[in-house]
């Protein structure tokens, strides 16, 4: 239901947990964030409120600087520490908002290609196909990309990589997603809200929009796959 990403110059943990805090507002039932550390992706989940995270991080913290966080608000299977996002599948960790409807057919695609669902969401699917195309030799993007033409529904999604500490990919249709550019550092998350307290100036992706983002750069392409330039506004919002 909410989401975060931040290729930061510190430690992302906090500063996802505290977006999360910020997007509690949109209800949620639990919550997760992943971070790549020491180029290895890694997650911790929790079932209901964010302080169950937090204390989970304390016990087990996450470190690394590149990291993406969720609010979950369950479309497809319980609210369960395995159902939480983010999702991952081999190389590949994804946060979804919205429902993928043609889940079924690609799960059953994915099957017969030996690659089996642990759970029981829709979101776990969009992991398992980038998962799928990166062992038939793709690279990250380019496995992110031709998942995305594949989905059928509504969703903003953001993708992690393992082995990558500085490349978030995200994608927006039908979920609103803005894009927050710091100093040194690049923001995403479900709204300026969220990316309130990071930074000021923020995009908005457009229906259809992937974003390549890294701390110094972001490359947006619309649905036709041609470079986008979409607006950078100065947001003001009361912290
Ligand atoms: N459909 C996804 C799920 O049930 C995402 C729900 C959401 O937007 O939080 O896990």
């Amino acid at each position: 239901c909410g989401i975060i990403g931040v290729l930061g110059e510190h430690e992302v943990a906090p500063t996802l947990v505290e977006a999360l805090k910020r997007l509690e507002y949109r209800g949620y039932d639990s919550a997760g964030i992943a971070t790549i550390n020491k180029d290895k992706l890694d997650r911790r989940r929790a079932v209901g409120k964010l302080v169950n995270l937090s204390d989970l991080l304390v016990h087990d913290p996450l470190p690394g600087k590149a990291g993406i966080g969720h609010t979950r608000w369950a479309t497809h299977g319980a609210p369960n520490v395995a159902n939480a996002h983010p999702h991952k599948s081999g190389p590949v960790a994804v946060v979804h908002n919205g429902i993928i409807e043609n889940y079924l057919e690609l799960r059953s695609e994915l099957a017969a290609k030996g690659l089996a669902n642990e759970t029981d969401t829709d979101t776990e699917t969009v992991a398992m196909l980038v998962n799928a195309y990166m062992q038939d030799g793709d690279d990250a993007v380019t496995a992110a990309r031709k998942t995305i033409a594949q989905l059928d529904g509504a969703y903003a999604l953001c993708f992690l990589f393992d082995g990558e500490d500085d490349l978030i990919v995200a994608a927006r249709k039908g979920s609103p997603l803005a894009i927050g550019y710091g100093e040194g550092e690049m923001y995403v998350g479900s709204d300026a809200i969220a990316l309130a307290p990071l930074t000021d100036r923020i995009a908005y992706l457009e229906e259809g929009d992937i974003a390549v983002i890294t701390r110094q750069s972001v490359e947006i392409k619309d649905e036709n796959g041609t470079l986008a330039n979409r607006e950078i506004r100065t947001v003001q919002l009361d912290n």
